[in-house]
């Protein structure tokens, strides 16, 4: 019996050793020559400054990076120091040891300075399908290229790529990863925490003064003099696009992150989220004060489009080098609902340009600069739909993804082989595809709505009408459809049918606060069973699952991408392709 206690102490004790300090950058970061990064050290006490020794591989922390760091004695009013250090860089690639101590404690992490080989690409772009899991994958497959005695008419353009790879994807603080950490990973080459873009999320409680490191943004315009693009369908603020230029240890402060992207100028910003561009003022506005970015926005030289017809426009001027394109107040619709169902917000908002037009638009304005550009694109509904177990629109916003990858392909390809094109999920949804689901039960009319599944066999093949040009089935609700279940559910009525009027809604706010409850709304649907939910009740959807992700590449710089990686290497196999290190230059 005795031994057990002694492990437990035992763990105990290494345990709290372990919190002794923490060092920002963390280690085993893998850190690009000539990247610029915060050096934030935090130590658990209250330290008296003559005692600090901070050394970076044995030199004094200030005599390596060149100036002394800012101490604070009693951080947020705690008895608790810190050291900190902002915009450094290191140019010398290898190990780099850095060890601080208080006096008492010391604690020693040691990163990795990496050199880039010369610059192989001219252009990047990085496509991310939000949330995009491999059933929407194969759905999107199946539906946009039909399929017979087991095999489709054809591949998707993200999957007809020469590179792939599969990518894990979690963050510094968990298994599980949201969009920002996830593209932050993506755009710095660092791990970074839930709800966390562009920064070490520290312990301080000012979201804005994490420690911060570089973005590919930043990187290709100041070493490159690169144009940056930024296209998305949901709100421009929102994790994915904001984590390219944005630093924020909180992705819900829309506002500040307006100000960081006006202040990084990318060249083409293209998606919804309007209201937080909107003064206080005005009508749809969310901002909290009296500034109008779309007029400053406009002061700064870039041209303004609401509409698709604007977007294009304004596009195909020669003299258009900027382009800010905001085309609803919140996230843009989905292609089902623009295209077909005219759901969601498409009535409000009848003119929203689909993603293929945001990249055609963006590929024009960015190709105007001989410098090349980088570009990241995302299908970012996938994710809000796959959540909402609105499996139908996710997967036609897959569809879409597929098209704009494809018109990417064909730009680049017509221009030779100067383009690194890249196609990437930021992180998993559970969503599996077990069959079909038959409508067709004549044999059986009254079975309940659960034995129309069909499995194995009984599956066989849907039925959706054949796809029209751009690859999208005129409907959705064909007798014999896919069935694609979430593993991870909040109390909710399961339909078993596509919503056809607006997007799911599967919960409703719990009569206890900050709780979930099933949507009445579906109760009545013939056939439609409550399933009760296997996530905490504060749950009120479903939720990111912690599987790799795929990644696919064409393009120069591309045969980096094989096997399995870390989700920091994409922005490696980018800083590769660009050749976007100090060393060796
Ligand atoms: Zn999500």
């Amino acid at each position: 019996m005795i031994k057990p206690v002694t492990v437990i102490i035992g763990l105990l004790l290494s345990a709290s050793a372990a919190v002794a300090q923490t060092i920002y950058p963390i280690d085993r970061a893998e850190i690009l020559s000539g990247a610029q990064f915060d050096f934030k050290v935090e130590f658990p006490d209250k330290v008296d400054p003559a005692k600090l020794k901070v050394t970076v591989n044995g030199q004094d922390y200030a005599a390596a990076f060149g100036r002394a760091g800012t101490f604070v004695e009693r951080e947020d009013d705690k008895d608790q120091s810190a050291l900190l250090l902002r915009d450094v860089a290191i140019t010398a690639p290898g190990p780099v040891v850095v060890e601080a101590g208080d006096g008492t404690r010391s604690r020693k992490v040691t990163w990795t300075v990496y050199d880039t080989p010369p610059r192989k690409a001219k252009n990047v772009i990085l496509f991310i399908g939000d949330g995009m899991s491999l059933s929407h994958r194969v759905a999107a497959r199946l539906l946009s290229k039909g399929i017979a005695e087991g095999k489709t008419f054809g591949k998707l353009a993200m999957d007809d790529m020469p590179h792939m790879a599969l990518v894990a994807t979690a963050g510094s603080d968990s298994i599980i990863t949201d969009s920002a950490n996830s593209a932050s990973a993506y755009s710095t080459g660092h791990k970074s925490a839930v709800n966390a873009m562009g920064v070490y999320a520290d312990r301080t409680a000012n979201p804005l003064d994490d420690p911060r490191v570089e973005t590919i943004a930043s990187l290709a315009k100041r070493r490159l003099n690169m144009a940056i693009g930024i296209v998305t369908n949901t709100e421009i603020e929102d994790a994915t696009p904001a984590a390219m230029v944005a630093h924020t240890r909180r992705r819900a402060e829309y506002d500040p992150i307006v100000e960081q992207l006006f202040a990084a100028k990318p060249d083409v910003i293209l998606g919804g989220g309007s209201a937080n561009f909107l003064p206080k003022a005005s009508s749809g506005s969310k901002r909290k004060d009296d500034v109008d970015y779309i007029a400053r926005f406009r002061e700064a030289g870039y041209p303004v489009a609401m509409t698709a017809g604007e977007l294009n426009t304004l596009a195909a001027k020669p003299e258009t080098r900027r382009l800010l394109g905001l085309f609803a107040t919140g996230n843009m619709d989905g292609a089902l609902d623009r295209k077909f169902l005219k759901g969601g917000g498409v009535k409000k908002f009848p003119e929203q340009p689909d993603l293929t037009e945001q990249v055609q638009a963006a590929l024009n304005v960015l190709s105007r600069n001989e410098a090349g550009f980088f570009l990241m694109v995302e299908s970012g509904m996938i994710d809000k739909y796959a959540h909402l177990l609105d499996m139908e629109r996710a997967v036609y916003d897959t569809i879409m993804l597929d098209n704009a990858v494809r018109l990417a392909k064909d730009w680049a390809g017509k221009r030779g082989d100067d383009t690194l094109i890249l196609v990437v999920a930021d992180h998993n949804h559970p969503n599996s595809l077990v069959g079909t689901i038959n409508d067709d039960m004549s044999a059986t009319p009254n079975a309940p709505f659960r034995e129309r599944v069909g499995v194995y066999e009984k599956a066989g093949f849907p039925n959706y009408p054949a796809p029209d040009a751009e690859g999208y089935p005129s409907r959705v609700d064909v007798s014999r459809r896919l069935a694609i279940f979430s593993a991870s559910l909040p109390d909710h009525y399961e339909t078993f049918r596509p919503k056809l009027d607006d997007p799911n809604e599967p919960t409703v706010k719990g009569d206890e606060a900050g709780t979930f409850k099933a949507n009445e709304k579906y109760k009545d649907v013939p056939g439609a069973v409550l399933r009760p939910g296997n996530l905490p009740a504060l749950v009120g959807a479903s939720v990111h699952s912690g599987e790799d992700v795929i990644l696919t590449a064409i393009g120069p710089g591309s045969e980096r991408v094989k096997g399995s990686m870390d989700n920091t290497e994409v922005f490696r196999v980018m800083a590769e392709a660009l050749g976007l290190a100090a060393a060796g230059r």
